[in-house]
């Protein structure tokens, strides 16, 4: 089939590059010249592992191309979809612009193809409020006119960044909502590659569908407040979460994914689309009480996390405040195996951090060039992991990448002005920081604090 991505962000490229793996031709429509001139030259504007070869082997194939023209990307698409980013606005609810902007100028072509065109299927991928779609269809209509056809889809996406590729290949289901039995059809012709060894398709009406991308997405936050609010407790009665973890994820009815405590979720959707379900709740006067909870508990976590930090340095002996105190941070992704900073605890605490006067320095194995494109010359960015801990007078821990999972613990001592680490992400044994002489802080757990360690 000939398809059109409108959007070449996480969703838009992933989704493009894997459907042209499948023999598809594919094009690439972003307004961000840049994105497309970098793809043009062989690079990758994200970093996602594995799909720079797969945009390389399929470019090779005459399968897939890249544009900013419009017209170009949709005149000969039998199918378009909508990639574009639906952030939160400033009242809370979802800011539609981009989705509004690109239906209409899918309409505009349409429009202009006229009535003995073959159907094209606009195809919603972005996550969008139920009736969003509708809207879509309904606004494509007014602009083309009642006699020209075309058929509307809505099919939320469940790809996670870091693992996208693999995500997109081999998902756990497909989910389709549409309101004509044809597209029903072309639709799940196009994902049949992705569902053959038994993963299903589920295709179904187009609110329900929109809605399962928030039911599972919020579903998912709820967990993760959920285990941070136990941490919380285990800290107050002096119990050890990840004793409880392993005691409670054995029941096979919990098990144990998304029950990690730590700083809380970040990224461009769990926050977004929880937000989005108090807003959609607020629109229809139903309660969202829920929803609510699992944001302000996540919103609070990484703020407790901060107090730790800086009652550590408000004590005596450690140099009232943190003013003048030189942090530390491995990790400023939103979590591992991505470059995207959207919402990401570090970030916030790094702002914080420095607000009180504090130097803040950051390592990232992939995202240390987006958070100096985004805050030129605000952070010290270090382009090596123990560098960054030269005479600083704390390690905090905010992503959990690989390499900072086993570090030489002599050497960060070392290095450290003040042998303290914060972890955000409970990474080490409190065991091996006693050992180490190291003072520790992490989440759910009892602090280490050896006497001789506190500077
Ligand atoms: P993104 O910000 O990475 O990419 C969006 C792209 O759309 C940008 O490159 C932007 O330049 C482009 N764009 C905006 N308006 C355009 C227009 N009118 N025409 C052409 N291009 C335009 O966003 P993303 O993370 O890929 O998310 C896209 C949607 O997918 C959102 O609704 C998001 O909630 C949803 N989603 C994201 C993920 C994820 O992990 N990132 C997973 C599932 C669903």
């Amino acid at each position: 089939m000939r398809l059109t991505m409108i959007g070449t962000g996480y969703v838009g490229l992933v989704t493009g590059v894997c459907l042209s793996n499948t023999g598809n031709d594919v094009i690439c429509y972003d307004v961000i010249q840049e994105k497309i001139n970098t793809l043009k030259n062989g690079g990758c504007p994200i970093y996602e592992p594995g799909l720079t070869e797969l945009i390389a082997k399929n470019v090779k194939a005459n399968r897939l191309t890249f544009t900013t023209d419009f017209a170009e990307a949709y005149r000969d698409a039998q199918m378009v979809f909508i990639c574009v980013g639906t952030p939160t606005g400033e009242d809370g609810s979802t800011n539609l612009s981009y989705v509004m902007k690109a239906a209409e100028d899918i309409a505009g072509v349409i429009k202009e193809l006229g009535p003995d065109q073959e159907p094209k299927v606009v195809v919603m991928k972005s996550t969008v409020p139920v009736g969003t779609t509708v809207a879509v269809r309904d606004r494509i209509r007014e602009i083309v006119g009642p006699s020209i056809p075309f058929f509307v889809a809505d099919n939320p996406e469940f790809l996670k960044e870091g693992a996208a590729v693999q995500d997109f290949n081999y998902p756990d289901r497909v989910v389709v909502g549409v309101d004509e039995e044809r597209a029903g059809e072309l639709m799940s012709d196009l994902y049949e590659p992705f569902v053959r060894q038994g993963h299903p398709i589920y295709v179904m009406d187009i609110l329900s569908a929109e809605m399962v991308k928030y039911a599972s997405n919020n579903f998912l936050a709820t967990k993760i407040s959920f285990i941070n609010e136990m941490a919380n407790l285990c800290e107050a009665f002096g119990a050890d979460i990840t004793r409880v973890r392993e005691g409670m994820c054995a029941d096979k009815r919990i098990g144990n994914q998304f029950l990690y405590p730590g700083l809380g979720y970040g990224g461009s959707c769990f926050p977004k689309d929880t937000l989005a379900c108090i807003s959609m709740g607020k629109q229809s006067g139903t309660d969202t009480q829920l929803s609510q909870a699992v944001h302000d508990v996540n919103q609070a976590q990484r703020e407790r996390f901060f107090e730790k930090i800086e009652n550590h340095f408000a004590g005596e002996g450690t140099g009232g405040g943190l003013s003048g105190k030189t942090l530390a941070f491995w990790g400023m992704a939103f979590k591992p195996h991505t470059d995207d900073i959207r919402e990401a605890p570090a970030l916030s605490m790094m702002s914080w951090a420095k607000a009180k006067g504090a130097t803040c320095r950051g390592f990232d194995p992939v995202a240390a060039e987006n958070v100096e494109k985004e805050n030129p010359g605000v952070y010290e960015i270090v382009p090596q992991m123990y560098e960054t801990l030269r005479d600083a007078d704390a390690l905090i821990i905010s992503t959990d990448w690989d390499e900072f999972k086993t570090p030489d613990f002599d050497r960060i001592k070392n290095l450290l002005k003040g042998a303290v680490i914060f972890d955000g992400r409970n990474l080490y044994k409190r065991s091996q920081m006693t050992e180490h002489g190291i003072t520790y802080y992490s989440v759910g757990r009892a602090p280490v604090a050896p006497e001789h360690a506190v500077s």
